[in-house]
């Protein structure tokens, strides 16, 4: 299966190496069923199912995505189309355009190349994503205010730093990213503690 057509659950699981037919959950180490071992069998259902079940709020950003994907496709869908109609507009034309036609698309082309370099990201880049659970880790390891992604300075250094990406807000760090990164911080923590033969508390005062 090519990336561009994976599902984003896979974000959150790895292939068993030793058994195709399972899938291991990043978070819980658990090995969950993909439904059969032939291709075609595998569904990612059982991985849907399990995020649902354990994993509550990543499985919604998971759901999320889809639907951000579908409308992105949708879309693209649209532009495929209408080129479809300029190009049969363009083989009326005749013979001496058609020169002018082709220099039109080369030069067209190259201007597309420059857009796409400054042409932002969507929020389904995965460069875009982990860029912002960078800041969401900042914000809690550093004690940083929410209000960072607000701050002129901030902003000016991202922005030089990587102009495709556009800054998350407020409510997306408070309600996505942060939880997030509880989560998988809680799930870490308790499979350290699974795992410890004694554990021992301080407290000051
Ligand atoms: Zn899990």
């Amino acid at each position: 299966m090519s990336k561009a057509t994976k599902s984003p659950i896979w974000d959150y699981f790895d292939t068993d190496e030793n058994n195709r037919s399972k899938a291991i959950c990043k978070f819980c180490k658990m090995k969950v069923s993909r439904g059969g071992t032939s291709g075609k069998k595998m569904t990612t259902s059982n991985l849907r199912g399990h995020m649902k079940a354990k994993h509550i709020k990543v499985f919604q950003k998971v759901e999320d995505l889809k639907c951000f994907k579908k409308i992105n496709t949708e879309k693209k869908n649209v532009i495929a189309s209408t080129s479809t109609s300029k190009e049969n507009d363009n083989s009326k034309v005749s013979v001496s355009n058609s020169v002018t036609v082709i220099i039109d698309q080369k030069h067209q082309s190259k201007h597309e190349e420059t857009i796409n370099k400054h042409r932002k990201w969507t929020s389904s880049e995965q460069r875009a994503q982990k860029i912002t659970m960078r800041i969401g880790e900042m914000i809690c390891v550093d004690i940083q205010p929410y209000s960072l992604v607000t701050d002129q300075g901030f902003k000016k250094l991202i922005m030089y730093l990587e102009p495709r990406y556009t800054m998350p807000s407020r409510k997306h760090l408070t309600e996505t990213v942060v939880p997030l990164i509880y989560e998988k911080m809680k799930i870490q923590i308790m499979n350290d503690v699974a795992k410890a033969d004694f554990l021992s508390f301080t407290t000051d005062g």
